[in-house]
């Protein structure tokens, strides 16, 4: 789960990484009286899960009242590559002499934190990895030991930071950061600039913080952070339902158990001709309830003409999705959708029986995987 920069800068401040003092605000009105608070100048910026808002005009500098309005007014609705902004935080105003990088990052390849550090920050990180690799510091850490003093002068001696000052307080922010790392079970801490103030001050003006999803139940309130307004509403719902789905742009409702055949079911369609709608994966279990949930998820998008349901039972019961798709046929208004089933291994003959004794024109089975594409594609038609 991706945070918010503010909600980054929250968590960091949480650990003693310094950052700005700020406010969020979802309107212009309350952005100028947010800026009344904190003074001017202040920085307007756009809250949105995408990096270089900077460059696509969503973070302003304001000096005053009326330009604090204006800006806001740019912001709020600003497309940044597809995601519109509804939520800006009003920052009081750094002066930046330096910019800097920081990041922790779990390497998976290792299994291991991975920090970086480079003086070369507040461009793209991976121009610096490719233009100036010597600049960029990387050091692999022992979760097992934990940060160690050693870890920082390593890196900063590295880097080439020069100044005492500095040197000291990038030490402190690093195992902050480190801490916040572990603390939150993130994936992802970056902060890019770290900046150097023209009084020496080193602080964090950005945050990019990535939780491991795996890890939520541990952290009810940064599960509640969720930007849900950010997200697909389709997609929120499914969250909330529990269905795994993935929005495609076509017109045949993709419903399979498991990731492997739900994909290659996906790919099927797209062979015959056909354009998936989604990626809709009942799980192992595919309980009656798991069906009705995954249909209501389904169409809820108006894009779907056709629904196939794609079961190969193993630990999945045939007749227990074929009850499924009847009862959520009882339940929600599913006259306007052909549904086409093809079910097969455990208790498939049952399930083939239930749906043949229940009788309904909408639905039709078919025996292979490439004949149901086949049927629900036409039937999108
Ligand atoms: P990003 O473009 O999404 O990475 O957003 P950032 O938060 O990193 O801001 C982009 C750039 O705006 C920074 O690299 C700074 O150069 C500039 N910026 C952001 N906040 C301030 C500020 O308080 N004062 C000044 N002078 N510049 C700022
Ligand atoms: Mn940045």
């Amino acid at each position: 789960m991706d945070l918010l920069e503010y909600q980054g800068k929250q968590l960091f401040d949480r650990h003693g990484v310094p950052v700005p003092s700020g406010s969020p605000a979802t309107t212009v009105e309350e952005a100028v009286a947010a800026a009344d608070e904190i003074g001017h100048p202040c920085v307007v910026k756009a809250q949105v899960l995408t990096g270089g808002r900077g460059k696509a005009g969503g973070v302003q500098l304001a000096d005053d009242p009326a330009e604090t309005e204006a800006r806001a007014r740019d912001i709020l609705g600003l497309d940044i590559r597809g995601h519109v902004v509804r939520k800006l935080w009003i920052e009081r105003a750094s002066e930046i002499a330096k910019e800097y990088y920081l990041s922790v990052t779990f390497d998976r390849g290792t299994k291991k934190p991975l920090l970086m550090l480079t003086k070369e920050g507040g461009v793209e990180i991976e121009q610096v990895a490719e233009e100036s690799p010597d600049a960029l510091v990387r050091l692999h850490l022992d979760a097992s030991e934990g940060f160690q003093p050693w870890v920082a002068r390593r890196l900063i001696y590295g880097a080439r930071v020069e100044d005492a000052g500095e040197q000291k307080q990038i030490g402190a922010i690093m195992e902050s950061l480190y801490r916040a790392f572990v603390e939150f079970d993130a994936m992802l801490c970056e902060i890019n600039p770290l900046i150097v103030t023209p009084d020496g001050e080193v602080k964090a003006l950005d945050s990019k913080f990535t939780v491991d999803d795996n890890a939520l139940f541990r952290h009810p309130d940064i599960s509640e952070m969720r930007d849900t307004a950010a997200a697909d509403p389709i997609e929120a719902f499914a969250r909330e339902k529990g269905v795994t789905y993935v929005k495609l742009d076509g017109n045949v409702g993709i419903c399979g158990n498991g990731a492997g055949l739900s994909m290659s079911t996906v790919d099927v369609v797209a062979h015959v001709g056909g354009r998936p709608a989604n990626f809709c994966d009942l799980g192992g279990g595919g309980s009656a309830q798991g069906v009705v949930d995954a249909l209501e998820v389904i169409t809820r998008d108006p894009q779907v003409k056709s629904i196939f349901f794609n079961v190969f039972g193993g630990i999945t019961r045939g007749d227990e999705v074929a009850r499924g798709i009847l009862e959520a046929l009882e339940r929600l208004d599913m006259s306007k959708y052909p549904i086409v089933v093809r079910l097969d291994g455990t208790n498939a003959v049952e399930g083939r029986a239930l749906l043949a004794e229940a009788g309904k024109p909408n639905i039709h089975t078919e025996a292979t995987m490439l004949d149901g594409a086949r049927r629900a594609v036409e039937l999108a038609k």
